[in-house]
């Protein structure tokens, strides 16, 4: 059985992958840590996440005894709270999995300093189809050749505090490079106002918010007569988690570096 801690465990994401990891007989919780001050600190993890038994691991915020019995700890909390159990991860050269976004700086040095002494998977998504679309989205690019616009649009519950997501940041970054363009120069967040007809070599990026869609990401090619557009919908939070939960598996015994979800999933 893997130990496992979540961090971020009163969380959206964390109750997930609580629930996730309770469930499966592969996997041991060993603890639920979330912020001082959290309403639920001291209740069971499992009784907190809605199931009947009680598993006598309580929601904690003490990192050093949470993560001392852990073999890897999963994260999906927010970027301050990632730099301190990073730099704790090192500390002990413990494995990680890392799903927050809107990463700092801080949170990246942070990330690339454990990786130099422990082996750390960090996606902006952790789902399959993801993963594959990421793959397909630079096929595609390729294939269609530069008579193609290309545009991003992606849509995120009302709660959601950054934007665009960390999957359409990555679904960027992949496309630009399959094009040939600077990220940074060729990305243009949301249009408004008289700003002229689209360059040729901009890379429109649009963020919905609303209701409690889980994350959908479409990648629209558009051409002289034609559009290809690729859509990814997630319809529950499962699918990180599972993943995520995928990935700590994968990662315990690896040697130090920063790997990605494909090298996960296998996809070249
Ligand atoms: P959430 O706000 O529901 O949960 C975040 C949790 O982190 C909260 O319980 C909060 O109390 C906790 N937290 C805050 N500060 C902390 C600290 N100092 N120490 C410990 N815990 C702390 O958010 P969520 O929807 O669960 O998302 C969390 C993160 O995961 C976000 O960055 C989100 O974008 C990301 N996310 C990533 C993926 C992926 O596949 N990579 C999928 C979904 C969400």
């Amino acid at each position: 059985m893997t130990a496992i801690a979540v961090h971020g465990a009163a969380g959206r994401m964390g109750r997930a992958l609580v629930e996730l990891v309770l469930e499966d007989p592969k996997a041991r919780l060993v603890a639920a840590l979330d912020r001082p001050g959290h309403a639920a600190l001291g209740q069971d993890a499992s009784i907190m996440v809605g199931r009947a038994e009680a598993v006598r691991i309580k929601l904690s915020e003490d990192l050093v005894h949470g993560l001392a019995d852990a073999q890897v700890v999963i994260d999906f909390s927010s970027p301050q709270a990632t730099t301190a159990l990073l730099k704790r991860c090192a500390q002990l050269s413990l494995p990680a999995v890392v799903g927050t976004t809107g990463m700092d700086d801080a949170a990246r040095h942070a990330l690339d300093a454990l990786a130099a002494v422990a082996p750390v998977v960090a996606a902006p998504n952790f789902s399959i189809g993801v993963n594959v679309l990421w793959a397909l989205a630079e096929r595609a690019v390729e294939l269609v050749g530069e008579e193609f616009d290309i545009e991003i649009v992606e849509m995120h519950h009302k709660h959601k505090v950054d934007a665009p997501s960390g999957t359409a940041v990555r679904l960027t970054e992949l496309v630009a490079h399959a094009r040939g363009l600077h990220v940074a120069r060729a990305t243009v967040a949301g249009r408004t106002g008289q700003v002229g007809a689209r360059r040729h070599d901009e890379i429109g990026v649009h963020a919905l918010r609303g209701g409690d869609v889980v994350g959908d990401h479409t990648l629209v090619l558009a051409g002289p007569g034609e559009r290809l557009e690729l859509t990814h919908r997630a319809h529950n939070r499962e699918i990180f988690a599972r993943g995520a939960l995928r990935a700590a598996y994968w990662v315990v015994g690896r040697p130090p570096g920063l790997y990605n979800m494909a090298q996960v999933l296998g996809i070249h």
